[in-house]
């Protein structure tokens, strides 16, 4: 019987119909790296990355050691990047067979050590340039000092040099990219021949492969792309929203005009007014943002906006003018009529946060696993 709660299903043959599109806007040469970090973007972490497996990505890139670890406790075996690992966590690496994002002296001098402890030679680990996202990275006036202590580290050996774009989805950031692009070359130059071999390059997120051609290089990191968006509407088209969010009505009920709903009474009903209870709440990664009619739900064809506040656990929606009985589906997003980066955008937030935010208990289930 089909599970009737509250969930997410995720379309695996969007999935790849999504990588399959991306994986078409770079040369044979470059490798695809599929970015399946914060639980591979709300969707599940290890049914995606089984499937992306399945496809033929080439790495995947989490941004914490654990999550590299749970992808080698189910069956996952090509090369995985740990995006954002820090010092604490560095050790497990080695053991677990996860290449680390160096991103400063401290990093380098510690997970050297470490892997001198554990008798490592020629460990691969991927140095990250600051650029210009100021984010986390090695900056240009630290490129030797880096240098001379990978000199004197036989214990371990640059795979790849990484850097991150700041602004690939903003089109009037093209001339701050294009720097970008070019100091990472610089750095990558001199860092090949200081260190006498050559790496893997890799800069582009899913808006840099699409906007940033000569920023592909020997490797591109996709996550966003991946679960259907493109940073900008026009790539939408051809990209699929992989996951549709499902509740249902708890409970129905008709109030008066002059009653109210929900904490603190702030929703009072101007006319006689029957409204849904739906299972879903802040509690599931719907924020409060939403109540006050700023999200409207579809129920039986129909959109029903919130009324009042958001609850942990439930929210209720008018449905004065809605044919419906408990029990009865509420689509949150779906691919096509309200996706989830409509929804974010009404909310004043990006896809990219929505998503990431559904919790653990809204159930997750995957279509087309076998195809
Ligand atoms: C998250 C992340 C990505 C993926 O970015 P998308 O915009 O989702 O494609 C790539 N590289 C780094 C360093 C990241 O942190």
């Amino acid at each position: 019987m089909q599970y009737k709660g509250t969930r997410l299903e995720v379309d695996l043959d969007a999935l790849a119909h999504n990588y399959h599109y991306l994986r078409s806007k770079i040369s044979d040469t470059t490798k695809f790296m599929s970015v399946v970090k914060a639980n591979a973007y709300g969707h599940g972490i290890v049914p995606i990355a089984q499937k992306l497996q399945d496809l033929g990505t080439d790495y995947f890139a989490t941004a914490y050691t654990e999550e590299g670890e749970e992808l080698r406790d189910n069956g996952i075996i090509k090369p995985i990047l740990i995006l954002h690992p820090q010092q604490h966590n560095l050790e497990v690496c080695i053991d677990r067979c996860l290449e680390p994002v160096i991103y400063s002296l401290e990093t380098l001098e510690a997970f050297t050590a470490f892997a001198k402890a554990k008798q490592q030679q020629s460990y691969p680990i991927h140095l990250e340039f600051n650029t210009g996202l100021n984010r986390i990275g090695i900056d240009a006036d630290d490129v030797y000092k880096v240098l001379e202590k990978m000199k004197s580290s036989p214990e371990i050996k640059v795979r790849g040099l990484q850097s991150h774009l700041a602004a690939s989805e903003d089109t009037n950031e093209q001339a701050f990219t294009k720097r970008q692009i070019d100091l990472f070359e610089k750095v990558a130059v001199v860092v090949e021949l200081e260190l006498g071999y050559e790496m893997m390059r890799h800069e582009s997120n899913t808006s840099g492969i699409l906007n940033y051609k000569d920023a592909h290089f020997n490797m591109v990191r996709s996550g966003i792309g991946l679960y259907g968006y493109g940073n900008d509407a026009q790539y939408d088209v051809n990209l699929k929203p992989i996951a549709t969010l499902i509740s249902n009505i708890s409970q129905i009920r008709t109030i008066e005009a002059g009653e109210t709903v929900s904490y603190n009474r702030k929703f009072v009903a101007k006319e006689r007014t029957t409204y849904a209870v739906v299972a879903l709440g802040h509690g599931d990664g719907i924020n409060r943002i939403y109540g006050y009619g700023k999200l409207k739900v579809r129920i039986n064809g129909k959109e029903a906006p919130t009324l009042g506040i958001i609850c942990m656990d439930m929210f209720m929606v008018d449905i004065t003018d809605i044919e419906a009985k408990v029990g009865d589906e509420v689509i949150i997003f779906d691919p096509k009529l309200h996706t989830s980066r409509q929804m974010a955008e009404e909310a004043g937030t990006i896809s990219y946060e929505l998503l990431t935010g559904i919790q653990k208990r809204v159930k997750r289930f995957y279509k087309n696993a076998s195809s």
